[in-house]
């Protein structure tokens, strides 16, 4: 097997196991990426030529793969089997605790995922039918679906082109009376503009759920995201930064909201509910943890500190080496966020200094150097799961078709739309490498723009 086969495999098998389900990369644009010389572009001979048109690739060996495990994971799982207990016990407990203490949080609530997390800080809240909820486009579906499943209205407020985040000076004009929560999303690991998003949700008394769902250990002014809300929502789905395959956790210092938290996620059984006391006063669900996730999560927590540390090294390496190449701009991070946690590496693609190589093309290029990468999201505020939503019985009984049409009026997110034309993704796993994989990245893109009338010329052909 060759090593171009192995690195796409490596990126598909990646994509597959939850980056694809977790963040939208698309494993399509990438399946034909690996061709030998074309019999439509012009065949290149040279060995520095585009791998993509027969030339030598910048990289044969794959990427680090993904999850990291040694025997640590194996010793906790082996043991908690031999101890037949299984149920939500000490393995959650230790990871909540730990995890309280990692983040300086005073209350951290474990979860099935990430979605969990969202649900059920919704529900805490009490947010449901006819309020609306403040939401960015560019984020995974989860926080959308989560606002959806309480029957609340999601209200996309457009994307900061430069930072890929929710863009907070434009959220004020989008509250209403019927606004009951915002949801910033810190997304790529990235931190939103808290300082904007508490300062409007303080005057306007509107709670903030930070989803904070691919920003573990990112910091906003030194302090932990996910503790600066109302509520903070972690996932630790096998794509993310703190990986269980599936499990999330909810931070929070405010002591009645954790009940209420626990409460719904433990089907309305509050935590000296014990036995066989079966009076309920609201009602819930069960999105409890397990202890096989609590007891992965606690082995993985020993590795994050350093990895991140990794991530953030290469990625900061790799934006000065991106920032030279015309047409390529590395996300711009807020002035306050103090840590990048990385989730995503992501630039915005210019084609025009490409000599009009559409980015597709540019993709397929870069896969071929051996340097996977994906286009991210598609505008989420125009997919078709939001009318299919509205057209339910539920939605039809709750929301008049005035306030739909208002709501389908002000559903513009022009920023957003352009974000999603231009965006590239790398994915975290491609910063826990050395250095020189950076070096790697960069020579690949700039290898391309050297090439680029050719590509462009071969990408028609
Ligand atoms: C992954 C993710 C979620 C959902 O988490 P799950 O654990 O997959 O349920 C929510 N929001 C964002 C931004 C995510 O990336």
């Amino acid at each position: 097997m060759s090593a171009k086969r192995v690195t796409r495999r490596k990126f598909l098998g990646t994509v597959v196991a939850g980056g694809a389900v977790a963040t939208g990369a698309r494993p399509r644009a990438q399946a034909g990426a690996v061709q030998g010389p074309s019999s439509h572009g012009p065949a290149l001979t040279a060995s520095n030529g585009p791998a993509l048109l027969g030339g030598t690739p910048v990289r044969r060996s794959p990427f680090p793969s993904w999850p990291v495990a040694d025997a640590r994971e194996e010793r906790a799982l082996a043991e908690l089997v031999r101890s037949g207990k299984w149920f939500r016990g000490q393995n959650v407990a230790a990871f909540e605790t730990a995890y309280a203490s990692l983040t300086g949080a005073k209350h951290c609530l474990a979860t099935a995922n990430g979605t969990s997390a969202l649900i059920t800080s919704l529900a805490a809240l009490g947010i449901g039918p006819g309020d609306e909820v403040i939401v960015p486009p560019y984020t995974f579906i989860a926080t959308v679906n989560a606002v959806l499943l309480m029957h609340a209205l999601p209200v996309f407020v457009d994307s900061d082109v430069e930072t890929f985040q929710i863009d907070a000076r434009k959220i004020e004009r989008a509250l209403t009376d019927k606004t009951r929560a915002i949801v910033p999303v810190h997304l790529g690991g990235s931190a939103a503009d808290l300082d904007v998003v508490l300062d409007v949700a303080r005057r306007r008394n509107v709670p903030v759920i930070e989803d904070a769902c691919q920003a573990h250990l990112a910091e906003w002014k030194g302090r932990k995201v996910g503790t600066l809300g109302r509520t903070g929502c972690f996932s630790f789905q096998a794509s993310k930064n703190l990986n269980s395959g599936e499990g999330g956790a909810i931070l929070t210092s405010d002591e009645e909201l954790v009940e209420a938290c626990y409460r719904f996620h433990n089907n309305s059984r509050g935590r000296r509910n014990t036995g066989a006391d079966f009076s309920y006063r609201r009602t819930g669900a069960n999105l409890r943890m397990t202890e096989f996730q609590a007891a992965l999560l606690v082995a993985q927590m020993t590795r994050l500190e350093a990895q991140s540390s990794t991530r953030e090294e290469n990625a900061a390496h790799l934006t000065r080496l991106l920032r030279e190449i015309p047409g390529i701009a590395p996300a711009r991070m807020y002035e306050g966020c103090t840590r990048n946690a990385y989730h995503l590496y992501m630039f915005r693609y210019d084609s025009a200094r490409f000599a009009g190589l559409p980015r597709a093309a540019f993709l397929k290029a870069l896969a071929a150097e051996g340097i996977p990468a994906s286009g991210g999201y598609s505008p989420l505020n125009k997919e078709p799961f939001l009318e299919d939503a509205f057209s339910s019985r539920g939605f039809q009984a709750i929301y008049s078709k005035q306030r739909l049409d208002a709501w389908r009026e002000q559903n513009q997110c022009p920023g957003n739309d352009r974000l999603c034309t231009e965006a590239v993704w790398l994915t975290q796993t491609m910063l826990l490498g050395p250095r020189q994989d950076m070096d790697d990245i960069a020579g690949a893109v700039r290898k391309l723009q050297t090439h680029a009338p050719l590509l462009a010329k071969a990408s028609t052909a």
